[in-house]
């Protein structure tokens, strides 16, 4: 999930996480760009093993109750060697694996009479986006899905060039060679390919056409977007 951010109109990785403790509360917390792509990817992968966590440094805010965003210089620990972490995963392990989670807040709960149980709490089906034109018209709202690609277009852009300090979009320097960032304000020799792939997901209820940032697509590919260039220059001058 990506953000575009309305200052400069750049693309900021979002991952909601639902941590929970002994208190038997659970709370939203908000990963943002690596914490988000790199770390929230990671913990998404382990998350059937109910990794304990530390993060140092958050945000508290009212929103929908109470809710908790990383900032520039926060940090998160995944399973950290300490005494905390022990006790906590001896209680989750004994009885907070049965415990329903109440929301922490007031209103935030009325929706959520179940309980937050797992990181998968907003996992929808892809109808439920696709049959609601009006979902993320006034602001964005955020799903988790499960779904398979079932097709890639060959003959979309799948990257664009993109400046090796910022990641934005770069151009052609007209006042000479290599490219300009409009971001940076400078000029630089070379640029990068960062993926902005477009593919088809499936689940058993539709399939939806997603945007596919670099981190993901890297993995989707198997390589760089560099890369996957490389290659494709190789075929066609073969051709
Ligand atoms: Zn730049």
């Amino acid at each position: 999930m990506t953000i575009r951010r309305k200052i400069d109109n750049e693309t900021i990785p979002k991952r909601d996480i639902v941590v929970a403790d002994e208190s038997g509360k659970a709370v939203t917390v908000s990963l943002w760009n690596d914490l988000a792509s790199i770390t929230g990817q990671e913990l998404l992968d382990m998350v059937d093993s109910s990794p304990i966590i530390v993060i140092r440094s958050l945000k508290v805010s009212d929103f929908q109750g109470v809710s908790l965003s990383t900032v520039g210089k926060s940090t998160l620990a995944i399973n950290p060697d300490m005494p905390e972490a022990q006790k906590l995963r001896s209680w989750y392990d004994s009885e907070g694996k049965g415990t329903s989670m109440a929301p922490i807040g007031a209103d935030m709960g009325a929706s959520r009479t179940g309980g937050l149980k797992s990181m998968y709490s907003d996992r929808v089906f892809l109808s439920h986006i696709t049959s609601d034109p009006t979902l993320g018209q006034d602001k964005p709202v955020f799903f988790s899905l499960n779904a398979f690609i079932s097709h890639i277009k060959p003959d979309q852009n799948m990257w664009y060039r993109a400046c090796k300090t910022c990641n934005k979009k770069v151009t052609d320097y007209t006042l000479g060679s290599g490219y300009w960032c409009e971001g940076c304000q400078k000029n630089d020799a070379d640029c990068l390919l960062r993926y902005i792939m477009v593919v088809k997901v499936s689940d058993p209820t539709g399939e939806a056409w997603v945007s596919v940032f670099n981190e993901h697509a890297e993995k989707i590919i198997g390589c760089s977007a560099d890369e996957l260039d490389r290659i494709r220059k190789e075929v066609t001058s073969a051709i």
